[in-house]
């Protein structure tokens, strides 16, 4: 096989994203040992790279990086699995599949889990959140930072504070989001967030993304069955060396390296968070300017990483995987909406979505672009 038998698209779909080439040539970096001090070459950078992203100090701050081999998800399972005890309720705040996903992950680990549902296009509103709680006394709260399915991003200080103030441990799960905004864990204060490598750091999936806090290590001890993988006291045992628990992607690690030190001394974090911004607000003028088709995600809460849009009526799954195929064409890779999202508004004759992906190393030139392909191919539909 060679490069032909690959079509190259850029990708506008919510994850993977687009890799810059520098950052494709980073996996043909030199392959090394993990026990090996060449090990430390990578992982020590990484280390302190992810902690200023996170608003951390260059150590301590009460916060453990961790890396797991894996995806996005592994990092969620492992919180799942050590962080809630078999006596606890774990509460699962969903508005949409990736809330909906964090819940069926303490489901399937056997944990007592509730689920507190947002109509999809919604933010978690922290009224009904508190009510919930009040209902069933969780140990644990589990809720999303940005939800990819609707293009919503949810408050997680607010949330944050309402559940430690009643001495609740919260998970976040920030893996669509964490590098594209500003984060301060510190004074957010959650006792785990999670992120990939595939988002918002626009590199090859590979790597689950953790932080956890200290005092949620310790009580990690008292939770039984926390598995291997997914064992977050085991992973922080080599963490502390800047190891991985098993072997890890060495290609990947070459380029997440590479990328962090783009991020921090090229880029620069601040502009990198602005650039999302300024790409957000580019597609809503688009939005706005396309009759028929509207934002979907709750005013005040869209994601700076993903917009959602609403199709005229009449617009349905079959226009959008042609919108997809045509694209293809010219080069470009569509996301024709959340599946079961597009499943279920189908069915109750509601309005379909898709989405654009303005996340990672995107810039406003590629955007401009897409777009400018995009919107006529949109105008056409619907009749
Ligand atoms: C992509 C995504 C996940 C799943 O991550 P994987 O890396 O595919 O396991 C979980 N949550 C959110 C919000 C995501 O966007």
């Amino acid at each position: 096989m060679s490069a032909h038998d690959f079509d190259d698209l850029t990708l506008f779909i919510t994850g993977p994203t687009y890799i810059r080439p520098d950052i494709a040539q980073a996996a043909a970096l030199p392959v090394f040992g993990h026990r090996d001090a060449e090990n430390e070459k990578r992982f020590g950078p990484i280390h302190a790279g992810l902690r200023a992203l996170a608003g951390l100090p260059e150590s301590g701050g009460d916060y453990v990086p961790l890396i797991l081999n894996g995806s996005g998800s592994t990092a969620l399972e492992a919180a799942m699995r050590s962080l809630v005890a078999d006596d606890e309720t774990v509460l699962c705040v969903s508005v949409g599949a990736f809330g909906d996903l964090f819940h069926k992950l303490a489901v399937v680990n056997g944990k007592r889990a509730e689920k507190l549902a947002f109509a999809p296009g919604q933010a978690m509103d922290l009224a009904r959140v508190t009510e919930a709680i009040e209902r069933c006394n969780p140990a644990v709260l589990a809720i999303t930072h940005n939800e990819t399915s609707t293009g919503v991003a949810n408050d997680i200080q607010a949330a944050c504070d309402l559940a430690n103030q009643r001495g609740i441990m919260v998970l976040v799960d920030g893996v669509s989001i964490f590098g594209g905004v500003p984060l301060s864990l510190p004074d957010v204060a959650p006792a785990f967030y999670a992120t990939a490598t595939q988002k918002c750091l626009a590199l090859p999936a590979g790597f689950g993304i953790g932080f956890v806090r200290e005092e949620a290590l310790a009580k990690a001890e008292r939770v039984k069955s926390r598995g291997y993988a997914t064992d977050l006291l085991a992973q922080a045992e080599k963490a502390a060396k800047h190891q991985t628990l098993s072997t890890p992607n060495t290609a990947l690690a070459n380029q997440l390296a590479v990328q962090l030190d783009h991020i921090l001394h090229v880029e620069g974090i601040e502009n990198r968070f602005a650039r999302h911004e300024r790409m957000r607000a580019m597609v809503e003028s688009f939005v706005s300017e396309l009759p028929g088709y509207d934002l979907f995600a709750q005013a005040g809460s869209r994601s700076p990483s993903v917009t959602a849009v609403s199709c005229p009526t009449g617009v349905n799954r079959a226009d959008l995987a042609g919108v997809k195929e045509t694209l293809r064409g010219r080069g470009y890779l569509f996301d024709p909406g959340y599946g079961k999202l597009n499943a279920a508004m189908e069915e109750s004759g509601g309005r379909l979505v898709f989405r654009i992906g303005h996340l990672g190393d995107l810039t406003e030139e590629l955007l401009a672009g897409y777009l400018a392909v995009l919107g006529p191919v949109l105008t056409g539909l619907g009749g």
